[in-house]
């Protein structure tokens, strides 16, 4: 015991009783005919080699990602090679990507400590996102302020920065979602870029400035804090909050997948170890429940945008039917402009298309739910990258990540602003 807590003191980073990967692999396959999902959906649905999927099987020529436990290398191989199904290793080593990205974190805290700076190209911890969002409220209090919209169900406070230039009645609103699903980091971390970015460009970007004049923005960087914590202190690779399922030791509800459109229909799962387990019922999640009341309470949502990855894709509803939404046209072409703009920084390519038949059907998830509820501009990014890191994209594509994002939302919310009903 002695010796573990000399360890610990001696890397000084708390993170001594997260899961190791030693040995640990990601394996790409590739997926070339329908043949070839259902061999992989059987894949999924075994836990015989104790598999984490990154990337789920999908449609033909969408590679499915999946981490392989050093204990299953072979046998995974060998089943894969029985089936005929064509794989490479994209991470040889995972704990060496874990061992530097917490490397890097923790000589980040070292330098903010002394400098008293955020850094934005770095990965943070709830904590000091938390008090950041303050310093931007406390820094343009005209323009920011930090609203406490609800709690976890581990009783964390979740906060939004709220961005407006007028009082009195709600005006038209856009609602900028992050971290739904705690281990996507690029997402958090794009989403406290973008919060810096808005207040620093209001009064000098004329886009941004013309936005704000007509509209406010609220902007939720950590929609799952007790799954961010959880990755960092336990498993970097949590997906799902971290409530608790009766009758069974597996814990957490796939929070996109448990707003209430199309609840429990396709592509979630009513099995609690299920990495998109539903939920008991529609809203079950308190941090899902916190974000539907507040957007119903204020009644004046015309956009909700939601931050993923990885894989590239700017995507609009529905994700639980192939059936066109009403305004299909119109979100498409929206999105195909915000991917253009995204692209023109440094050529990051995005795919177009609505959720369901782009990657695959999901039910319950956030963008249908606001489209449903008449929340026309609804939109997924799955930011970077394609599955080279995955997971785990390194710090110093954050900011390159967020720049480019910024310029599609600045397309949605400039459409969004010349559009409103
Ligand atoms: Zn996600």
């Amino acid at each position: 015991m002695k010796w573990i807590l000399f360890f610990g003191a001696l890397i000084g980073s708390g993170i001594c009783g997260r899961e190791k990967f030693f040995g640990d692999q990601v394996f790409r396959i590739n997926v070339r005919n329908g043949d070839e999902i259902s061999k992989l959906n059987q894949l999924v649905n075994s836990d015989n080699f104790k598999l984490n999927f990154w990337k789920y099987p999908s449609t033909f020529g969408r590679p499915v990602d999946v981490l392989v436990p050093s204990v299953n290398l072979q046998p995974v191989k060998s089943f894969l090679k029985s089936q005929g199904l064509e794989y490479s290793v994209t991470i040889e080593d995972l704990q060496a990507l874990l061992d530097n990205e917490d490397e890097e974190m923790q000589h980040n805290k070292g330098q903010e400590r002394s400098s008293n700076n955020f850094n934005y190209g770095a990965y943070h911890s709830l904590e000091a996102i938390y008090h950041e969002m303050e310093s931007i409220a406390r820094d343009f209090p005209n323009l920011a302020s930090r609203v406490k919209i609800g709690h976890s169900f581990e009783n964390r406070s979740m906060y939004v920065l709220k961005f407006s230039t007028g009082e009195g009645r709600p005006r038209p609103a856009i609602w900028l979602n992050a971290g739904i699903h705690s281990r996507e980091w690029i997402s958090q971390a794009t989403a406290m870029w973008t919060s810096r970015k808005i207040v620093s460009d209001y009064g000098k970007d004329p886009a941004i400035t013309s936005i704000l004049e007509k509209m406010d923005i609220f902007l939720l960087p950590v929609a799952n804090p007790d799954g961010y914590v959880y990755t960092q202190t336990q498993n970097r690779f949590w997906r799902k909050t971290r409530s608790l399922n009766p009758g069974t030791h597996c814990i957490g509800t796939d929070p996109n997948r448990n707003w209430n459109v199309s609840f429990a229909g396709e592509g979630a799962s009513n099995n609690p170890c299920s990495e998109v387990y539903h939920g008991a019922y529609a809203n079950s999640e308190v941090e899902v429940k916190s974000v539907v009341d507040f957007i119903q309470g204020h009644g004046n949502f015309k956009s909700f945008i939601d931050l993923h990855s990885y894989s590239q894709l700017l995507m609009y509803p529905y994700g639980y039917t192939v059936k066109k939404a009403p305004d299909a046209e119109e979100l498409d072409e929206v999105a195909r402009r915000a991917a253009k703009a995204l692209a023109s920084l440094s050529g990051t390519e995005y795919q177009v298309g609505p959720t369901c038949t782009t990657v695959y059907p999901a039910s319950g998830s956030s963008i249908d739910w606001a489209y449903d509820n008449g929340i026309k501009y609804a939109f997924t990014f799955e930011l970077r990258d394609t599955g080279h890191y995955g997971f785990l994209l390194p710090a110093n594509q954050i900011i390159p990540t967020a720049e480019e994002t910024w310029l599609g939302l600045k397309t949605i919310m400039e459409h969004v602003r010349d559009n409103l009903y």
